[in-house]
């Protein structure tokens, strides 16, 4: 995103709720000069455990019409069968995008592709759930292979298994990574579901400004206390419109981009996989120090040579088929085992 190039902005509630919610929303939105280009509401539900809100069904289609009527917005709602496809295509929605628990499963995708054939609309793709790059190009090649429309991608973070700050782990490698394979495809970042909380948001625009990502979809609502979902991560149209007005932009586009801004974009991305290779070293030293607890509960000496070298033989093959070198390898081996040997003793003093 650029000052030049304004951020392709999907903006709306989670989930239309009532005509009321819809209505009011949009309003505000309106009145406090958020950019937008197209207006998003969910009237269909995926929800992790059962009894929560399911959405209000094909009922709130009506509501979002009334939005583009009144404002000309483009509308966006998420569809994961068939039958939704329809009801959202059938009911002038512009825009649909695939969500992340959809694009875990090729069978569903499949079905909204086929669904899709020969439609112009444009859809976008979130990220699945599970942090794996091949799931999330599976769903891209089976929806690009049918629709006629415009696809691009949704960065939207990953359930992992370690504990996160954020709701969803941004792991930006992956968004990276496929940015790398598809060079000319769209992406948004959705700081909305990867924060889960509103106070992590602004940090995460940022970050989608410097980049580079193509605009976002950020969630908003009338009053995003009483939300019948996602009720921690939205925010009062204005107060995301202020929030906007704080980014510091980038000011070279893509195209005449100079050495400088390219060379600070790849320092940005070697500072968030810093970040990441020290999360890991984090976990692999409190996997150590409970080694070290059940060698001493089992009265097992701490350094256990033969278990060393089998390591070390480890680390050299994974090192090599990474092309890193036999002796770098050697040194990083050397360092992080001195280091989880003084983690397992840690917790014994
Ligand atoms: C949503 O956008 O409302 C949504 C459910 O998102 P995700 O699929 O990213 O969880
Ligand atoms: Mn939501």
């Amino acid at each position: 995103m650029k000052k030049n190039h304004k951020p392709f902005s999907i903006i709306g509630p989670c989930s239309a709720e009532t005509e009321e919610q819809v209505l009011e929303t949009a309003a505000l939105i309106q009145q406090s000069n958020l950019p937008i280009d197209v207006f998003r509401a969910g009237i269909w539900k995926p929800r992790t455990r059962p009894g929560n809100f399911e959405g209000v069904g094909k009922k709130g289609l009506k509501w979002l019409q009334q939005v583009k009527a009144t404002y000309g917005w483009k509308l966006a709602t998420e569809v994961a069968s068939a039958q939704q496809v329809e009801d959202a295509l059938n009911a002038g929605i512009d825009v649909l995008w695939i969500g992340a628990r959809t694009a875990t499963n090729p069978f569903s995708v499949q079905e909204v592709a086929a669904a899709l054939k020969g439609t112009s609309e444009s859809v976008w793709i979130k990220n699945p759930v599970n942090p794996d790059l091949d799931l999330w190009i599976g769903a891209l090649e089976r929806i690009a292979q049918e629709t006629d429309g415009e696809v691009g991608l949704i960065h939207r973070g990953f359930s992992i298994f370690r504990a996160s700050e954020y709701r969803n782990h941004p792991t930006w490698q992956i968004p990276i990574e496929m940015r790398r394979r598809y060079p000319d495809m769209p992406m948004l970042l959705d700081p909305s579901h990867m924060a889960g909380k509103r106070a992590l948001i602004p940090k995460l625009m940022q970050l989608g400004v410097d980049l580079d990502y193509d605009g976002w979809m950020v969630e908003v609502h009338c009053q995003p206390e009483k939300a019948w979902s996602d009720a921690a991560q939205q925010f009062k149209p204005k107060d995301l419109s202020e929030i906007i007005e704080n980014i510091a932009w980038k000011q070279k586009s893509k195209i005449n981009q100079g050495g400088e801004s390219l060379l600070e974009q790849y320092r940005q991305h070697l500072d968030l996989i810093d970040e990441e290779f020290f999360n890991l070293l984090n976990r692999r030293m409190s996997i150590s120090e409970e080694i070290g607890q059940l060698k001493h509960q089992n009265q097992l000496t701490i350094l256990q040579t033969e278990r060393v070298q089998e390591t070390l033989k480890k680390w050299i093959a994974l090192g090599a088929s990474r092309g890193l070198s036999k002796e770098f390898i050697q040194k990083l081996f050397e360092a992080v085992h001195l280091e989880s040997i003084e983690h397992q003793g840690k917790k014994l003093h």
